[in-house]
């Protein structure tokens, strides 16, 4: 093997790979970045761009396990599972049924915890020293309800999140118009999270990091890693082009982590949720936060070019061909939400969730490969904890991870 070119390799320049490279460069690593892509083109491009700190709960919980049925019945609704997938995503369900069993959440809100409660200090402490605080906006959120039977289940998600000191308020439909005045007099209520933020654009903030990534002296390679070989020295990267010598590599790749984990012998059930937008540049009404409808499920975020409509889970092959009526129906729900709401010019767009079925991540180190640390499977968050996963994975990379990290560790599954 030859000497190494670099301290770091980071395969997968999302904003996971993207806030690890920038954070290893900036301690004075020598670092390769290498997306078979230009950086950002991935999951991150097109996300609602929440920092979700308020999302302590798991999706893998058991009321969710209930509503799956009754979900899956309407094609136009937020989940939606493309039956001909079945026997492929089987598996990743049944896990997810065992990981939503009320003995097992507790750990993983723990988890969720420590990945999201610093989420956006540490945004903010890293966009402050690259100059790029403006793509951050600490407005809160809001989760609204029209029927007004939906109090009771709001009220008690705002008793369980509170317990766990996420800061919530419960508002009347007067109280959240007063804060969004382009919201229909049909919103009878609502949770107020007043710590949350948003990003204005989620590219843009990758492609931001990215340069400032490059200023600071790191490097990108426009490859698609293929494989490993190990050696003294370190790793080589084996692509489509060169091959790349370094000491440590870090995988990143979101969703198609899962096939280089397999070249190394680590079987993982990471399966796409995928997810759309709809962004409409001409809005002709003004959101000032994240607003999210607890009956519809999905989100309108305001961002720099146009308010962004976007969630809804489509269980399928991450490779099938995209269903745009699922991006389509989000206009239908926003419009009974915001009056006078236009379409003109409207762009959609689709995303791969790298999910695992706990919920959680991996973070680590692989158990078998001293020179490889894995991250990837942030699901539904990857925006909100990928400053937090980079300084995880920093402690890794400098052999002083101070805290426990087994709640995340790939030998779980
Ligand atoms: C509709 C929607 C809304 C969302 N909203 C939010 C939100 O509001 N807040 C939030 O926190 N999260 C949100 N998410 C989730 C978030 O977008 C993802 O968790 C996150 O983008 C994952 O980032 P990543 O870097 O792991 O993956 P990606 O962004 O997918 O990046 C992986 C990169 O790896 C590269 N790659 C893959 N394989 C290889 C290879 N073999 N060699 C080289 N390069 C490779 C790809 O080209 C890609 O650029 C949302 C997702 C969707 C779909």
């Amino acid at each position: 093997m030859k000497q190494p070119i670099a301290d770091v390799a980071v395969v997968g320049a999302g904003i996971i790979g993207t806030c690890i490279a920038e954070r290893l460069q900036f301690e004075g690593k020598r670092v390769l970045l290498i997306d078979r892509q230009g950086p950002g083109e991935g999951c991150s491009k097109g996300n609602a761009g929440h920092f979700a700190t308020d999302i302590i709960l798991p999706l893998a919980n058991f009321s969710t396990l209930l509503s799956v049925p009754r979900l899956l019945m309407d094609p136009t609704g937020p989940l939606t599972l493309r039956w001909r997938f079945l026997p492929q995503l089987f598996p990743w369900l049944m896990r997810f049924a065992w990981a939503a069993m009320p003995h097992k959440t507790a750990a993983t809100i723990d988890a969720l915890k420590r990945l999201n409660r610093p989420s956006i200090e540490r945004f903010d402490a890293l966009l402050k020293r690259t100059g790029l605080e403006h793509l951050m906006t600490q407005k809160g959120a809001l989760t609204i309800y029209q029927k007004p039977e939906s109090a009771v289940k709001n009220l008690a998600h705002l008793k369980k999140v509170s317990a766990h000191g996420v800061k919530v308020e419960h508002l009347t439909g007067d109280q959240i118009r007063e804060l969004e005045p382009a919201l229909t007099q049909d919103v009878a209520g609502g949770l107020y999270y007043p710590d949350t933020a948003h990003t204005i654009n989620p590219y843009r903030l990758v492609t931001s990091l990215f340069e400032s990534f490059i200023q600071a002296g790191g490097e990108f390679k426009k490859l698609q890693v293929e494989d490993f070989a190990f050696g003294e020295k370190g790793v080589e990267l084996l692509t489509n082009g060169e091959n790349i010598q370094a000491r440590e590599v870090v995988i990143a790749c979101g969703v198609y982590s899962k096939s280089l984990a397999k070249q190394l012998g680590y079987s993982v059930p990471l399966e796409a949720e995928r997810g759309y937008n709809l962004t409409l540049p001409e809005p002709n009404v003004e959101l000032n936060r994240p607003v999210t409808s607890f009956e519809r499920s999905f989100v309108m975020t305001p961002m720099e070019d146009g308010l962004r409509l976007a969630g809804t889970v489509e269980l399928a092959s991450k490779d099938a061909e995209e269903n745009w009526q699922r991006a389509d129906i989000l206009f239908e729900h926003a419009s009974q939400i915001l009056p006078g709401l236009n379409k003109s010019g409207a762009t959609h767009w689709m995303g791969r969730r790298p999910s695992l079925p706990d919920s959680l991540p991996v973070i680590g180190r692989a158990p078998k490969h001293p020179q490889v640390i894995m991250a990837f499977g942030h699901q539904h968050l990857g925006l909100t904890q990928a400053a937090v996963t980079a300084d995880l994975i920093s402690e890794l990379n400098n052999h002083r991870a101070s805290k426990d990290l087994d709640a995340f560790a790939i030998e779980r599954f």
